[in-house]
């Protein structure tokens, strides 16, 4: 699956991941055969510029993680965007089947592989999720695919409702929801005639037969070779009849795969299946994750950088360790952690994640100290400059007037920082001669 696509940007990448250092250029030039690989793969061109823009978007700004190459990170920033871009459901694979008996419509063109697609979905819902399942051809133009539904329900033990010679659609439909309440039936599978074409016909049968049966999942069944041609039917098919999700067949084989892309991006609709075969179990959920990783074929780089990015924080906090040991602790050390603070939900945040802290919680309300305390002493640190961050002590006062005007703030307040940056950096030092590392290697972890 997706192979063609897949090499191209296999192609493009190796020559990325193969340079040392990446300059703007290159990304951008990279990224223009990015979207020529996904051009051809049938990707739809509002959907393809719109990639690249993410992902440049991602690319730019963005510091490139030690121990990878920028092109492997550019590897990783692509694939996160085809996640995003593929996303379209929280759970694709849950089909909504509350209140017995759950119609369930099958609508989709002539040789989609929809017959073949409402019997997986039928053998799925049986063994996983041990529900009695009817399945009834509504094909009544062509007599051989109602006997081709009845073969697959034998085979895989799946009731189908009986062939009545003569019934119109609409009189099978109400049929098998009758036979399905009797029969004390959780779902049942409404297979509709498909053409080769979208004709009027084939319109007006379908949204005759929705309007009996009032499915609670209308799933469209869409070739995923035909690429583009799958997004028009889908398209066209939401907009008459209305679905809640389409089933892209044929991903087993080599298709240019762009029709995963474009589908969720132009329809708004999302993928819920793939067919990856004409056995009975050759249908899985459709995983944005999975599909990515299979477009891109670089699983390993994707894991690498995720990895990289771990060894590279916890790095990090090695450093600030050994500095803190040796008692150094400036104003960017205070500003870091004043933004982790920020960011585990503020003073609050914090204190509600230490028990016993409540109480603590009014005594802090009386001394003025809030979570805008923190967004004003970071203001502080930013009036800064570079060395005056780096050695709190050359703050004399002419300094400390300029850095409080520049934060829009009182030279007191800023006095209260240097004391409460002094006090961490006594407490860090005490901390960290505590056995090499003890509390503060525990503190963070
Ligand atoms: P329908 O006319 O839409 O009902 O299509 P069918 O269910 O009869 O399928 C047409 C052909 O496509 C059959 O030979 C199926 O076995 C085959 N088919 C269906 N789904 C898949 C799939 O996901 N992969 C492959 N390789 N073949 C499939």
């Amino acid at each position: 699956m997706f192979e063609s696509l897949s090499d191209r940007l296999s192609g493009v990448f190796d020559r990325l991941t193969k340079q040392g250092a990446l300059s703007e250029d290159d990304v951008k030039s990279a990224l223009r055969e990015v979207r020529v690989a996904l051009l051809e793969a049938d990707v739809s061109l509002p959907v393809a510029r719109d990639f690249i823009k993410r992902v440049q978007d991602g690319a730019t700004g963005q510091a490139v993680t030690k121990s990878v190459t920028p092109g492997q990170q550019v590897v990783k920033i692509v694939h996160d965007a085809l996640v995003e871009t593929l996303t379209g459901s929280d759970d694709p694979g849950k089909l909504k089947i509350d209140n017995p008996p759950a119609p369930i419509l099958m609508v989709g063109l002539q040789g989609s592989g929809k017959t073949t697609t409402t019997a997986k979905l039928a053998k799925r819902l049986k063994e996983r999720e041990g529900k009695r399942v009817l399945m009834a051809s509504l094909d009544v133009n062509r007599p051989a695919a109602m006997e081709q539904l009845a073969i697959l329900g034998t085979q895989i033990g799946v009731d189908t409702l009986p062939i009545v010679k003569g019934e119109d659609p609409v009189a099978i439909a109400k049929r098998a929801k009758t036979q399905a309440g009797l029969g004390g039936y959780d779902v049942y599978m409404l297979d509709t005639a498909g053409r080769l074409h979208i004709d009027q016909e084939l319109i007006a049968q379908a949204a005759a037969v929705r309007d009996v049966a009032n499915p609670r999942e209308t799933l469209l069944v869409v070739d995923g070779l035909t690429g583009q041609d799958a997004v028009n039917v889908a398209t066209e098919f939401d907009d008459k009849i209305g679905v809640t999700g389409v089933v892209l067949t044929r991903m087993d084989g080599d298709g240019r795969g762009g029709a995963a892309l474009s589908m969720r991006a132009v329809t708004g609709k999302p993928i819920r299946f793939v067919g990856l075969g004409e056995k009975m179990d050759a249908i899985e959920t459709f995983e944005p994750e999975r599909i990515a990783g299979r477009i891109l074929g670089m699983g390993d780089i994707v894991s690498l950088v995720e990895k990289a990015q771990e060894t590279i924080e916890a790095e990090q906090a090695e450093k600030m360790m050994k500095r803190f040991q040796k008692g150094m602790f400036n104003m960017n050390d205070l500003k870091m952690q004043l933004e982790q603070m920020q960011k585990m939900g503020g003073m609050e945040g914090v204190m509600s994640m230490m028990p016993g802290m409540g109480k603590m919680k009014g005594q802090m309300d009386e001394a003025g100290i809030d979570d805008k305390m923190l967004s004003r002493q970071i203001a502080l640190i930013n009036s800064m400059t570079k060395k005056e961050r780096a050695n709190p002590k050359l703050l004399q006062a002419s300094r400390k007037k300029r850095i409080a005007r520049g934060a829009g703030l009182e030279v007191s307040e800023l006095n209260k920082l240097l004391k409460m940056q002094r006090q961490m950096g006594d407490m860090m030092k005490k901390m960290g001669k505590m056995g090499k590392g003890g509390m503060l290697k525990q503190a963070m972890k």
